[in-house]
């Protein structure tokens, strides 16, 4: 009980954040400026095939200016995961839209192409993937899906910085494609999001709607928010940024390392890496084959109080059946995946020697019948 607790995500912020935030804070200018336009261009070349993209202060904001950007409205219907954060059908119920919740594939956590077209009606406008884990959902047979009937597709990226699905990255397919910088993401800037637009005309709505409507000041074109990032949080972004590639490398290395110790550990599955997909581990999910959700609870609370290994679960309630939407779905692989995930650390701050306890741990609680 003397060892240290593993973290289950840790963010890494260094000298040079710091260092960055107080040049910004000594310009007197704190507010939306040139670091955010800069964070905009390195953001897009590093992370979007330089996309029109533009930074806000969440990627939830994004999200909702993305929808909105796009028109979507009342009696409008939006196709998502219910496998996700709540963020996703968030941003398209909060437009007063209606998310539609479709089930996953057991392997990757992602939608399932093939129950899309069954959801598809005539209020159908739009198709939005969750690439969860930093895994990509299968964007070019849902982009072909979507074009076959007429729909856009938004991305939601929050988790997948750098991925690429048959060598594109990730949030470059669909007509947006939304990133989140929250401090447990691959890479923050405090808080923050991007949104890699499609095009000029997509990105110009989202900065409108960013800033109240206004390209030029007082001349406000549109009715829009305040959900601008600040030159402080871009000035940290810039900073990550840089680091992101080698961080990425590590928390690959980490998950190889795992996946090689926990391979013939009965009843843990570990993560599923399709081909065509570069994985960039958000998080490093087990599934816990069969288990009920009180097992799995228990394994996760084996893991912590006993062996000191931080973990989580990812997430515990589909959103259908949250209180917020309180939807009655029949979506078996999504309740299935509920019960049985466990999110293990793969941060890139983790050691040789905390690899080896994470999978020690989860073989001795396995052999003791916790699951
Ligand atoms: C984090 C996250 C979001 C929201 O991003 P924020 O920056 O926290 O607003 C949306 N979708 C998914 C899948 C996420 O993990």
């Amino acid at each position: 009980m003397s060892e240290q607790m593993i973290p289950a995500a840790r963010p890494i912020i260094g000298d040079e954040e710091r260092e960055a935030v107080d040049r910004v804070l000594r310009s007197g200018m704190v507010a939306q400026g040139p670091e955010v336009a800069a964070f905009e261009e390195e953001f897009a070349a590093e992370l979007a095939g330089s996309r029109p993209t533009v930074a806000v202060n969440s990627g939830t904001s994004g999200q909702h200016l993305g929808m909105v950007a796009l028109g979507l409205g009342p009696g409008d219907e939006v196709i998502v995961p219910s496998f996700t954060f709540a963020a996703t059908a968030n941003s398209v119920a909060v437009t007063g839209a209606t998310p539609v919740f479709v089930d996953i594939d057991l392997d990757t956590f992602c939608i399932d192409p093939s129950a899309i077209e069954g959801a598809i009606t005539e209020r159908t406008v739009g198709i939005q993937p969750v690439h969860l884990y930093g895994h990509p959902a299968e964007i070019d047979t849902i982009a072909e899906i979507a074009g076959r009937h007429g729909l856009w597709v938004a991305e939601d990226a929050a988790q997948a910085h750098g991925a690429t699905w048959k060598g594109r990255q990730v949030g470059t397919f669909g007509r947006f494609g939304m990133f989140s910088l929250y401090p447990t993401k691959n890479m923050t800037s405090g808080e923050g999001g991007m949104v890699a637009c499609e095009d000029e005309e997509l990105a110009r709505a989202v900065r409108l709607l960013r800033n109240q409507g206004m390209e030029v000041q007082y001349a406000n074109e549109v009715a829009g928010f305040n959900n601008r990032m600040t030159d402080l949080h871009a000035a940290i972004g810039r900073v990550q940024l840089t680091r992101l590639v080698g961080w990425t490398a590590q928390r690959r290395a980490n998950a190889a390392a795992l996946d090689e110790g926990l391979a013939g550990i009965a009843g843990v599955v570990a993560p599923v890496v399709r081909e065509g997909a570069e994985h960039v581990y958000h998080q490093y999910t087990i599934r816990l084959d069969g288990a009920s959700a009180a097992e799995r609870d228990a394994f996760a609370a084996a893991l912590r109080e006993e062996h000191r290994v931080g973990c989580g679960v990812y997430y515990p309630t589909p959103v259908h059946r949250l209180p917020s939407f309180g939807l009655d779905l029949d979506l078996p692989v999504t309740e299935r995946a509920a019960r049985e995930v466990l999110s293990l650390p793969v941060h890139p701050s983790l050691t040789e020697n905390d690899l080896e306890r994470i999978v020690a741990a989860v073989a001795a609680v396995a052999a003791g019948g916790a699951a």
